[in-house]
């Protein structure tokens, strides 16, 4: 008999057809979330869960007894409780690397997208603002030969390195816990502390994943020791920064712009005053969303879930639950 899974995500026909292949699947269709009631008792008695984003944590876990696995369409995989998960012995996998390249891609378009202005000056033609005679008014800063301070040298952090360095002769800066030998051999990365990275860097992007250390790792003590030209830019998890002091730090100039793609809640509140300023370039949390991206990232979520109900290792087991491996002593 094939294991029962919820797949809680709209994925690809290839996907799907590989998931129905091996597992007896419901799948959630609609764009709209299932609501909680309905969500639940979807889970009640399956071993297997593929979703993104959604809380695995000791409530969910009490709704799904059966549940061995669950699949982060994700690389990052915050919304697991891991040591519910590990007391409960329930797997949890994700989807690093396939998305590097293209997540890397989008944070060059949001520096870009800062530091010339595109969106806001979008906004001035369309509303007939553009007036003969403009030209300081319209000025940006250069990306090229700026220095660049990257927190969070991991996967998508390196590709942004590479992007960097060798597309813009930037001096890239960065900031991790340990220091990563490759990016500095590479890309001629400089590894420093977090404060002067802050202090020397043009534009800072935030790539480390989200985690007790590092939510709201930028608040206003680091606003402050940022350059006041500079432009911070967040495409990691919206709660890595404080958004509160990040919103004053642009109202009062003490950095020059923002650009980002995740927020503390998704999606932005209507009233979030992000949306009245002119310094800040908002995306709606899209750093890995191409056709392509998307479907490698399913077919690898699913391919982890099929590996793990089958008893084997899932090739992308969350390195917290690497004990629940199966075939690991317990
Ligand atoms: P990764 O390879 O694990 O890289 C994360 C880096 O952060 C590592 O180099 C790690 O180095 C560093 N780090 C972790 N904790 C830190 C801390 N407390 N202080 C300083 N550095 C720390 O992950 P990735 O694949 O590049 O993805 C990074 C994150 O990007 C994901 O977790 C996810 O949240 C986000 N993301 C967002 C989107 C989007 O759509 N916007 C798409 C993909 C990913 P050390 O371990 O040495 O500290």
């Amino acid at each position: 008999m094939k294991p029962k899974v919820y797949v809680a995500r709209k994925v690809p026909p290839e996907v799907k057809a590989y998931l129905t292949e091996h597992c007896d699947c419901e799948f959630w269709e609609s764009r709209e979330r299932p609501g909680r009631e309905r969500f639940f008792a979807a889970i009640a008695d399956v071993e297997g869960l593929l979703t993104a984003g959604t809380p695995v944590n000791d409530e969910l876990l009490d709704h799904a007894p059966r549940l061995r696995i669950v699949s982060n369409v994700s690389v990052g995989y915050d919304n697991f409780d891991v040591e519910a998960m590990k007391r409960r012995g329930v797997m949890g996998t994700h989807t690093p690397g396939v998305l590097d390249d293209t997540v890397a891609d989008l944070t060059m378009a949001l520096i870009l997208a800062a530091a010339r202005r595109v969106a806001e000056l979008d906004r001035l033609v369309r509303k007939g603002g553009w007036v003969k005679g403009m030209d300081r008014e319209l000025f940006g800063v250069d990306v090229h030969h700026a220095t660049l301070g990257i927190i969070g040298m991991g996967r998508i952090g390196e590709a942004v390195a590479k992007r960097a360095r060798l597309g813009f002769d930037m001096e890239v800066l960065y900031h991790n816990r340990s220091r990563k030998p490759e990016a500095e051999a590479r890309y001629g990365a400089v590894y420093v502390p977090l404060d002067e990275l802050l202090a020397r860097s043009d534009f800072v992007v935030v790539l480390t994943p989200l985690t007790p250390e590092t939510k709201k790792m930028i608040g206003r003590e680091q606003l402050a020791r940022m350059k006041p030209t500079a432009i911070l830019v967040n495409v990691s998890r919206g709660a890595v920064v404080d958004e509160a002091a990040l919103i004053e730090a642009l109202r009062n100039g003490t950095i020059r712009g923002a650009a980002l793609d995740v927020f503390e809640q998704e999606p932005v509140h209507p009233d979030n005053p992000l949306l009245t300023l002119d310094n800040v370039v908002l995306l709606p949390h899209i750093g890995s969303a191409t056709e392509r991206t998307r479907t490698a990232m399913a077919m690898l979520a699913a391919r982890n879930l099929v590996a793990g109900l089958k008893g084997e290792v899932p090739p992308n087991l969350v390195p917290e639950l690497k004990d629940l491996a199966p075939g690991r002593p317990v």
